[in-house]
């Protein structure tokens, strides 16, 4: 049986060291979020985020804006939040609805307030090994893995899913820790011939159930980051009864992933503030 690795206690430890970087502070640090449209699983996320912001004393401001609403009065919304000296991070919650020209949005992002690290500028730094803005969700199973005191170096990390927001950033970072990563996707053949190679097998997919138990290699580290809804219960994208019995460790869905991403996009918003804390 594996060692279930407790995203959410996790979560709740970071968040304590948080409150106390800000303890001393005057002026409470701030985010804003921008939201278009009205997809349902957005609002539940946007709540969570802003009961983790209230919980450390992070100020929560909320833009929502309608879905017909022009793609530049959302850019002039960030251009404005870019030079409010109090605002100190700034996201814009994904996705969009398809007829907006997102990497046109994210990028109006100032670099400095870019919490989700997801500007091309932002990316290019990372990818260069430079000190940035880094997504939270690859940020999250980096530091879950280094709280389990998992070694990477040497060790072959397989990535399932490449998406800018999890698979592609991660294994930038796995790659700086001097694992040896392979990634896989939609396309990739016989996805069991890469599984089965994984020390650390990572699945970014949203399709429940995708890695099965016979994918998985005795004692291997698996990361569940997948949220899908089945019968109205969320689950992950692998098959935690039977994986559970063959892994050294693993995530859980729920209470994995999600409140560790919840936990380092807090982190990302108390590091702007410290970087630039407001002034007045
Ligand atoms: P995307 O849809 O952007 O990416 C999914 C990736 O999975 C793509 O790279 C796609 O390949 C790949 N893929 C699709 N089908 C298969 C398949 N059959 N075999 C192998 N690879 C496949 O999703 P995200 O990265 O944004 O999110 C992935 C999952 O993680 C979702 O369930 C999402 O809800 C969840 N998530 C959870 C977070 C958390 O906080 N825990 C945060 C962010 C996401 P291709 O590139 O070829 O299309």
């Amino acid at each position: 049986m594996s060692i279930v690795m407790d995203g959410e206690a996790l979560s709740l430890k970071i968040q304590e060291e948080l409150k106390l970087r800000l303890k001393n502070c005057m002026i409470r640090p701030s985010v804003a979020v921008i939201q278009v449209g009205n997809d349902p699983a957005s609002d539940s996320y946007i709540k969570r985020k802003e009961k983790a912001c209230n919980s450390v004393g992070i100020y929560f401001r909320h833009y929502k804006f309608d879905e017909d609403t022009p793609e530049l009065t959302i850019i002039n919304k960030i251009k404005e939040l870019n030079n409010d000296e109090y605002v100190n991070g700034i996201l814009v919650q994904l996705p969009l609805p398809a007829r907006y020209n997102e990497k046109r949005i994210l990028n109006s992002i100032s670099n400095s307030k870019d919490v989700d690290g997801l500007t091309d500028i932002n990316t290019g730094r990372m990818i260069n090994g430079r000190k940035t803005l880094v997504p939270c969700t690859p940020l999250g199973v980096m530091r879950i893995l280094k709280e389990y005191e998992i070694p990477l170096e040497g060790k072959h990390v397989v990535i399932v899913g490449r998406s800018k927001l999890v698979g592609r950033p991660l294994s930038t970072l796995m790659l700086a820790e001097n694992a040896t990563v392979t990634i896989c996707h939609s396309k990739t053949v016989d996805l069991k011939s890469f599984t089965t190679q994984a020390d650390v097998l990572v699945c970014a997919v949203g399709i429940p159930k995708l890695i099965t138990e016979d994918m998985v290699k005795e004692g291997a580290v698996v990361i569940d980051v997948g949220i899908n809804r089945v019968d109205n219960k969320l689950c992950g994208d692998v098959d935690f009864e039977k994986v559970s019995k063959k892994a050294s460790h693993i995530t859980p869905v729920p209470k994995g992933m999600g409140p560790m991403t919840v936990a380092m996009l807090l982190e990302n918003i108390v590091t702007c503030y410290e970087n630039k804390p407001a002034t007045k």
